[in-house]
């Protein structure tokens, strides 16, 4: 289980110190489909980013299956990254001169794998994600929704207990935004999904769990952990 417990981020621009992150509690299930909500500069990405390892908390903790990260060295931190997290951005961040397929598969870091295993491994996953036709197009030549879907692909091969997204629709039209939203729910039955939007319809229809940030506060959880689940 993840849990976050009151973690506290401020950057600091010369004489200007922004409260990024203002004491923020959550714990998060196994696997559970999370949207964050909140206006612009509430610290989404912030909370985002230090759930992924990204950035780093000032205080607080943040403890991965039970175990406080306060004592981690850029190591552990990069252990953590690469094994338990996948992330997708609202700009997709593919590689343009390399083909779909290459996409994927450049981001399988499974050592010990032949290339050969590694293809078809990168092949499955775009097969899941409906891109299974389109393994050699760059990515310049799919729609958006199509390269989210490959962003998609390419945060899951390796398998990470938690997938990160970062306004994954943000780019999309309603209808493609959509399908990617289907996918993500789907993805997120045997895994722990957190989504930051913008969009509240989006996410009361997809996410099952909604939590609310405001100037760097955590204003409403729609679905905490029960006492039993090992919430508050
Ligand atoms: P959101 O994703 O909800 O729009 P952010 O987490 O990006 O919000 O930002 C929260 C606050 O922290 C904002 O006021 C933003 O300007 C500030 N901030 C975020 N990242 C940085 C940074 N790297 N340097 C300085 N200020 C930052
Ligand atoms: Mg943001």
């Amino acid at each position: 289980m993840l849990q976050i417990k009151d973690i506290h981020k401020q950057y600091k621009t010369g004489d200007i110190i922004q409260n990024a992150l203002d004491g923020v509690s959550l714990s998060f299930r196994e696997s559970e489909f999370v949207a964050i909500l909140g206006s612009s500069g509430s610290g989404k990405t912030t909370l985002l980013n230090i759930i992924g390892g990204l950035d780093r908390y000032d205080s607080g903790d943040l403890i991965i299956d039970g175990v406080s990260t306060k004592k981690y060295k850029d190591r552990d931190w990069d252990t953590y990254r690469n094994h338990s997290i996948g992330f997708v951005f609202q700009s997709y961040n593919l590689i343009t001169h390399q083909s779909v397929l290459a996409n994927v598969e450049l981001a399988l870091t499974l050592s010990g794998v032949s290339r050969a295993k590694r293809k078809e491994h990168a092949a499955q996953m775009l097969e899941k994600v409906g891109l299974g036709d389109q393994l050699h197009k760059k990515p310049n030549q799919l729609s958006g929704g199509q390269m989210q879907r490959v962003a998609i692909a390419r945060a899951l091969a390796n398998n990470p207990k938690i997938l990160l997204a970062d306004e994954p629709t943000g780019a999309l039209d309603t209808n493609t935004g959509i399908q990617v939203m289907e996918l993500l729910k789907e993805v997120a039955k045997d895994r722990l999904v957190v989504m930051v939007t913008h969009n509240p319809d989006l996410a009361q229809q997809y996410a099952t769990r909604i939590v609310r940030l405001q100037d760097g506060q955590l204003i409403s959880d729609s679905n905490p952990l029960s006492e039993q689940e090992g919430g508050e």
